[in-house]
């Protein structure tokens, strides 16, 4: 799960670090109003689901209120990276003597948390990841110890010279250590963290991921989700309980279990073809799951062909076929439907599908060849 800037900045603040606070705005006025509330000139900025907002023109100074409302107006309704701007932060403006990169992700391949910090942080840290990786200082983080002072220091000293702030810095990184922890984050970021011209050591802009699988026992954090700003198909299907992945292919697959479902979209590759997503709808005997599911892959317009791969275990392959067929006759669906099945109450999935005009298949391989196929137009 993603949050907004302004509600990573409260998890930040909550930890102690010195956090410019603002407030959000939706409106032009909003934001004037908040503008003149905090005084001073203000920083306009974009609250979507990604970075780069300072590129694409969502992170604007004004000097005063109207100046604030303007730039509200010019941000808000903005598209960033395919998202639409609907709120915006009004934070107090910042002057810059320095900006460094601090960040914690959960690394795969070193099974632990590992911290990457840098002092040449700001906008253009993923250009300096490539052309100058030697400018980011990597260290893991051995879970049974925790993250530990002097690990803080040796990382603060990669970002500063200067004692006080080495000191500063070293907190920081502890207190977000723990904000990490606390939200069960797969990834934690401050960028920049900023020196100002006194020397102050102050966050300004931060990004948290949130593992989904740590929100159950995390109320509060799952109060943090804004579903306006998330795809809409994937807000359906969890709602739906369908384990859903929107990929950029053209071939719908609707499949009971993960496994089945990578392996499923493992075969569409070799065969040439392109997932359009990944779709577990579980293991459970429930008509109503293929019809959200049907209803989830219709709606992307990028879906030349749906394949179902169903292997009937604890799954009755019948009432997938009765889910199939309800679906249909709800959802006017444009495209061809390839349906395998296999397992408990196979023949009688068969005939109910038989019955309503459909063939369906038990190779998998076939199906799957059959529907790539279909996608690109090659196959009646
Ligand atoms: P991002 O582009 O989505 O990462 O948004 P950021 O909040 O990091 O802002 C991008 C850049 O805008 C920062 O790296 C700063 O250089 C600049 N910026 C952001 N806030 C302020 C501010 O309060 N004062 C000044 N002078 N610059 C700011
Ligand atoms: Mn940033």
């Amino acid at each position: 799960m993603n949050i907004h800037e302004y509600q990573a900045k409260e998890l930040l603040a909550a930890q102690g670090i010195p956090v410019p606070m603002g407030e959000v705005a939706t409106t032009p006025e909003q934001a004037e109003q908040i503008a003149r509330t905090l005084g001073g000139a203000v920083v306009v900025k974009a609250q979507v689901h990604t970075g780069g907002r300072g590129k694409a023109g969502g992170v604007k100074l004004a000097n005063t209120p109207e100046e604030a409302r303007e730039k509200a107006q010019a941000i808000l309704g903005m598209d960033i990276k395919g998202l639409t701007v609907e709120k915006v932060l009004i934070a107090p403006a910042e002057d810059i003597a320095s900006e460094a990169y601090v960040g914690i992700i959960m690394d795969r391949a070193s099974k632990a948390p590992v911290w990457m910090v840098s002092a040449a942080g700001g906008i253009d840290i993923e250009e300096v990841a490539h052309t100058d990786p030697d400018k980011i200082t990597k260290l893991p983080v051995d879970t049974r110890y925790g993250f530990l002072p002097h690990q803080a220091y040796f990382l603060a000293t990669k970002l500063y010279s200067d004692v006080k702030q080495q000191r500063a810095a070293a907190k920081i990184l502890q207190q977000l250590y723990t904000a990490f922890v606390e939200a069960g984050a797969s990834l934690a970021e401050i960028n920049p963290l900023i020196t100002t011209p006194d020397g102050t050591v102050k966050a300004i802009d931060a990004k948290f991921n949130i593992d989904d699988n740590e929100l159950f026992r995390r109320p509060a954090i799952e109060a943090l989700r804004d579903e306006s700003s998330e795809d809409p198909a994937e807000v359906t299907a969890r709602e739906a309980n369908l384990t859903f992945i929107k990929l950029d292919g053209d071939v719908g697959c609707v499949v009971n279990g993960a496994g089945l479902a990578m392996a499923t979209m493992d075969l569409v590759k070799y065969y040439g073809g392109e997932p359009a997503n990944f779709l577990d709808i579980g293991g459970s005997s429930n008509p109503e799951k293929v019809v959200n599911a049907l209803k989830i892959i219709t709606g992307d317009e990028n879906v030349k062909a749906i394949l179902f791969n169903i292997f009937g275990g604890i799954t009755r392959t019948d009432d997938v076929a009765n889910g199939i067929v309800t679906a249909t006759k709800m959802i006017d669906i444009k495209v061809p439907i390839v349906i395998r099945l296999t397992g408990t109450n196979e023949e009688i999935a068969v005939k109910i599908l038989a019955d309503a005009g459909f063939t369906a298949m038990t190779d998998m391989d076939e199906a799957v060849k059959k529907a790539v196929a279909l996608a690109k137009g090659e196959a009646q």
